[in-house]
């Protein structure tokens, strides 16, 4: 593991009572000093506890708490009512009560089942995010939504819960498969075309989970400052925290048509090409190279053997405007996102064969 080398950043959430985002390398061997809480439950799955539940139990338990270790299956099927149940259920054999905490050590799957045990166990308690994968880091563990699958569709339960602080120690990203570091990059980068084009440079030889440290922190910690300052604009999905969708208007639709069998990240940069296709046929700027490129090194699986007649329903079925068309995340330029309520079938379909050529 890297030392504590590079000093920790900080991102501020202004969002309930507000907390901080701290993004370090080594920060899991000093974690305790941020939880007020002296009992702890903490929840990882199978993977993560292989690699850092001893450091941060260590952690823990040097600072005099007491600590329980809970350890679920690692893969969305996690995010269920049955493991919730078990979880609650350990939590409260546990003897924790209102003054203890629950801490999620993983990635978003451990993140959201965890922030759900914590906004639901006792009307409510403490919860602190530890994010060990990229995504998580980026993107699940800041803006408190937390919840379940349902076998009738993804994250159909839930509660916003914040957390009282984050800390993401890229120092745990070394262990994570090179593959979810990949997925976890595009939702970075799409912070990037959101609001910080400097996050579209990580995209390269040097982008990797064993990257140097300065470099992770400081791209995460850029990441992490354009979700931040979205959800804390826009705390409960009003209004601007709906560009957080651009790319899944498409993805959804790919996600859909196989089933989920296309990996969300993968799903997303086609959907943000393929946005960025739809922007272009409009006049504004074009950013389809820069998002090519992102695709040639995400190396994604396949795009389905579908035409867009066959995707077209899916699409529709995604957020809709007033006059049934779906609705898109648009980039007029580089950082000026809009929602385009009026984008015609044709369009959509001139788009779609547009980007089937571009990766074929
Ligand atoms: P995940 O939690 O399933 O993690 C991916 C894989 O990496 C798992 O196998 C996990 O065990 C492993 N892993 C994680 N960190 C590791 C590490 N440091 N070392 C070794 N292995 C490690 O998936 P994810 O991509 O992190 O998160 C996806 C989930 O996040 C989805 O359920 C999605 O709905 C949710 N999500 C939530 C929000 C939100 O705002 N709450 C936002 C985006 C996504």
């Amino acid at each position: 593991m890297n030392g504590p080398t590079q000093p920790p950043r900080r991102v501020p959430v202004a969002v309930g009572s507000g907390y901080e985002v701290t993004i370090g390398s080594g920060l899991l061997v000093t974690a305790a000093a941020v939880i007020a809480e002296q009992r702890v439950v903490v929840v990882t799955d199978v993977n993560v506890v292989r690699a850092h539940g001893a450091a941060l139990v260590a952690s823990l338990e040097s600072a005099g708490k007491s600590v329980t270790l809970l350890t679920v299956q690692p893969g969305e099927a996690s995010k269920s009512l049955a493991t919730w149940g078990e979880l609650v259920g350990a939590v409260a054999r546990s003897g924790l009560g209102r003054d203890g905490a629950i801490v999620a050590l993983g990635g978003g799957v451990v993140g959201d089942l965890a922030g759900f045990v914590a906004a639901s166990y006792l009307r409510g308690v403490a919860f602190y995010q530890f994010p060990t994968s990229l995504l998580a880091m980026v993107d699940a563990s800041v803006g408190g939504k937390t919840g379940l699958d349902l076998p009738e569709g993804k994250n159909l339960v839930g509660a916003f819960w914040q957390p009282r602080a984050v800390i993401a120690d890229v120092a745990t990203l070394t262990s994570l498969p090179e593959r979810e570091f990949k997925q976890g990059t595009v939702e970075l980068v799409k912070h990037g075309y959101l609001r910080d084009p400097r996050l579209l440079q990580v995209v390269g030889p040097d982008w990797h989970r064993g990257a140097d440290p300065a470099l992770l922190i400081d791209a995460v910690t850029g990441s992490v400052a354009v979700k931040a300052a979205v959800v804390s604009a826009d705390e409960r999905e009003s209004g601007e925290r709906a560009h957080l969708n651009f790319g899944h208007t498409l993805a959804h639709a790919l996600e859909a048509v196989t089933d989920m069998a296309l990996q969300h990240g993968d799903a997303v940069a086609y959907g943000m090409l393929y946005a960025g296709l739809l922007a272009r046929q409009r006049g504004h700027a074009d950013l389809v190279p820069d998002l090519l490129r992102l695709v040639e090194w995400l190396q994604p699986a396949p795009l389905p053997a579908v035409a867009f007649s066959d995707l077209a329903p899916f699409v529709a079925r995604d957020k809709k405007s007033a006059g049934g068309l779906p609705r898109f995340v648009l980039l007029a330029e580089l950082g000026s996102a809009y929602l385009a309520d009026d984008v015609t079938v044709e369009e959509q379909e001139a788009a779609y064969a547009a980007l089937k050529e571009l990766i074929a």
